[in-house]
């Protein structure tokens, strides 16, 4: 960041709505009408509109102290375009809202909205609105995103049936590893000033926490080799409190075998220093924006030999439960928290 601090207070409301949104275009035929109007006009020419929105506060979702604004720019799009992916459409338009206090510059604003731009660029998606007013203290982030989708191609949490097998995509627990070591840093940190971070060969998760990408790809893979879930959701909050909604609104039971967790070796390291199970890191730990699905078990073919691609499991008929089999081979039940005193 310069080290220039102008202040919001000098450019007022619209002055500083100009500046942030200045170098702001579209690229998408179904943006008709972007930012300067009362309202956004988007086209979608017969498909299906998704819409998802989140809010982001400071001190809770996000800490100012080790995530850098531009980052947190990058990752409010990111985890938004992750829940349109996670309907099986393609993301077309953000609005973001902001709620600063006079604790924030314009450069630091600007540098929020250079992440924001950034993931826009990388996935194609336009900036078509928002609206920017101002908090006591803390920073509030806000965005919609809008997407489209063919005719009844969506996928919902609902549709899966007993013996759909049960998949996802990438690894998981590496951003919760990474949010652990922050957190480590921030602490020894705090405690002692002159003490710099030590991150050495730790770059993956905290990549994976600091600049997580949705999972555009496989989407896309999916619709070039007509993969349709039977029902999709992405994984921000642990793989067991994903599981557990997928079976609860398709009214199943599942299991899932521990050993097929995809955990990559990095997160296994740093969760043996940590002592967690890797394991617990792919259930418990959040914000890996990975996809969990389910397909059928008439489309293995089409996956199997996909190395980014997990089977991890299979759905059942409720009264069998939503069950973990264990490495050692102990039937434990699945809970959204409940587990994390099993350790390898
Ligand atoms: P209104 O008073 O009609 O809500 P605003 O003055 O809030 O209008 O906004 C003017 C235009 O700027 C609108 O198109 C709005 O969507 C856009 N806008 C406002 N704040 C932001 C922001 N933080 N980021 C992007 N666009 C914004
Ligand atoms: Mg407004």
């Amino acid at each position: 960041m310069s080290e220039e601090r102008t202040e919001i207070g000098s450019l007022g409301e619209f002055g500083l709505i100009d500046f942030l949104t200045r170098d702001i275009d579209t690229k998408n035929v179904s943006t008709l009408l972007g930012i300067g109007d009362d309202a956004a006009i988007v086209e979608t020419f017969g498909k299906q509109t998704v819409v998802s929105t989140d809010m982001l506060v400071e001190g809770v979702h996000f800490d100012l102290m080790y995530m850098p604004l531009k980052h947190l720019g990058y990752k409010a799009v990111v985890v938004n375009l992750s829940d349109i992916y996670a309907m099986n459409a393609t993301p077309t338009a953000i609005t973001v809202s902001i709620a600063i206090s006079n604790r924030f510059s314009v450069e630091a604003l600007d540098e929020i909205y250079a992440g924001i731009k950034l993931a826009c660029e990388r996935y194609q998606v336009d900036i078509i609105g928002g609206d920017t007013t101002s908090s006591l203290k803390g920073l509030i982030l806000s965005i919609t995103a809008l997407g489209e989708v063919d005719e009844r191609k969506f996928v919902t949490r609902s549709g899966a049936q007993p013996n759909d097998l049960l998949c996802v995509t990438g690894n998981l627990g590496a951003a919760y590893m990474g949010l652990l070591l922050l957190e480590r840093e921030k602490k020894v940190f705090l405690e002692n000033q002159q003490v710099t971070p030590s991150f050495d060969n730790q770059t993956y998760v905290l990549q994976r926490f600091m600049k997580p990408e949705a999972q555009r790809r496989a989407i896309e893979w999916m619709q070039e080799h007509q993969l349709m879930p039977t029902s999709m959701i992405d994984i921000s909050d642990g793989l067991s409190s994903e599981i557990l909604h997928l079976c609860k609104q398709s009214e199943t039971g599942c299991v899932l075998y521990e050993e097929k967790i995809p955990i990559h070796d990095e997160t296994t390291e740093n969760a043996r220093k940590f002592n967690i199970a890797p394991t617990t890191a792919a259930l418990n730990g959040g914000e890996d924006y990975e996809l969990l699905f389910t397909i059928s078990p008439t489309d293995f073919e089409k996956i199997k030999e996909e190395e980014w691609l997990s089977v991890i499991g299979y759905m059942t008929s409720p009264e069998e439960g939503k069950k973990l089999i264990t490495q050692g081979d102990k039937r434990i039940d699945i809970t959204a928290q409940g587990w994390n005193h099993y350790t390898l």
